[in-house]
């Protein structure tokens, strides 16, 4: 693949929804940043899989809720491709169900590290490789939320659905600051998506036990997600800046 091609940094794209926005990606002509915690077995057989269909893609690990992994992440961007041209801020927890009363501090603190401050420290450093006002060539931002952000999560996870509540603002906000710089920001509401984030939860069946409570009486798949993100970045949405699509099966 020629070098020209545009590039796309996906958080936490060694599994999940972010491995799937990685391929689908990749098979759209966009080259891939691949970033992943510490499942880096995972991650390579992404990057695999992409090249072995013609793409290219690279992996770098990093941490986004900590500033040195962030720094990590861009400077891979940076040594590998030169450029960016999209960012796709995905990498996202949960933690095991509890009610609010029992949320220790340390367990808040991770979570907007994580889930907020990770996501606006990693949109701060794509805007400043891609804004037009400080020489770049403009490009695309998209922010993975969740239908939690409207639903709230009680009993659950609060604590994240009140993260993917600031992930949302922050789209809103973001989008009318850098309109006019040749950046698009939006966001993708996934419901329930069948990936391991529910185990991570302690909720292995969460996706298959809610499938009736969904309208379409089944979990999303990855790939479903993919496809709203993929039109976002694309040239088909070049007047979508600052929307959040749900993408809940009616959820
Ligand atoms: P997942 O299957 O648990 O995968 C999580 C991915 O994020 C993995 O690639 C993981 O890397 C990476 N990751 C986790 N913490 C990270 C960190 N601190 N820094 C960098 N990477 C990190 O999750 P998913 O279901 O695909 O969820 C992806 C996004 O969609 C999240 O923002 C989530 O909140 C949102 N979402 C998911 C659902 C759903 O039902 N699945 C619904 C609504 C919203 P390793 O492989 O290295 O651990």
């Amino acid at each position: 693949m020629a070098d020209d091609h545009p590039v796309l940094l996906v958080t936490g794209a060694s599994r999940g929804i972010g491995a799937a926005v990685a391929r689908s990606a990749a098979a759209r002509g966009w080259q891939v940043m691949v970033n992943y915690l510490s499942n880096v077995a995972a991650a390579e057989a992404v990057v695999q899989r992409i090249a072995a269909a013609g793409g290219k893609a690279a992996l770098v690990q990093g941490d986004t809720g900590t500033e040195e992994g962030i720094a990590a992440i861009f400077a891979g961007v940076d040594r590998q491709f030169g450029r960016l041209d999209g960012l796709v801020n995905n990498a996202g927890v949960v933690d095991s169900t509890s009610r609010v009363e029992d949320m220790s501090r340390d367990r808040l603190e991770r979570m907007f590290a994580i889930n907020v401050i990770g996501k606006i420290r990693c949109a701060s450093e794509a805007v400043r490789r891609m804004s037009i006002r400080q020489g770049g060539r403009g490009g695309a931002i998209v922010n993975i939320s969740s239908m939690a952000a409207v639903l709230g999560s009680a009993g659950q996870y609060v604590d994240y659905a009140a993260t993917k509540g600031a992930v949302d603002t922050f789209t809103i906000g973001l989008a009318r600051e850098v309109a006019a710089e040749g950046i698009r920001v939006n966001g993708v509401r996934p419901g329930i998506i069948d990936t391991d984030i529910h185990a991570s939860g302690g909720l292995p069946d969460r996706a298959r036990d809610l499938a009736p409570t969904v309208p379409m009486q089944r979990p999303g798949t990855a790939e479903e997600v993919a496809g709203a993100v993929l039109y976002l970045l694309s040239p088909e949405a070049s007047y979508v800046t600052g929307t959040i699509m749900n993408v809940s099966g009616g959820r």
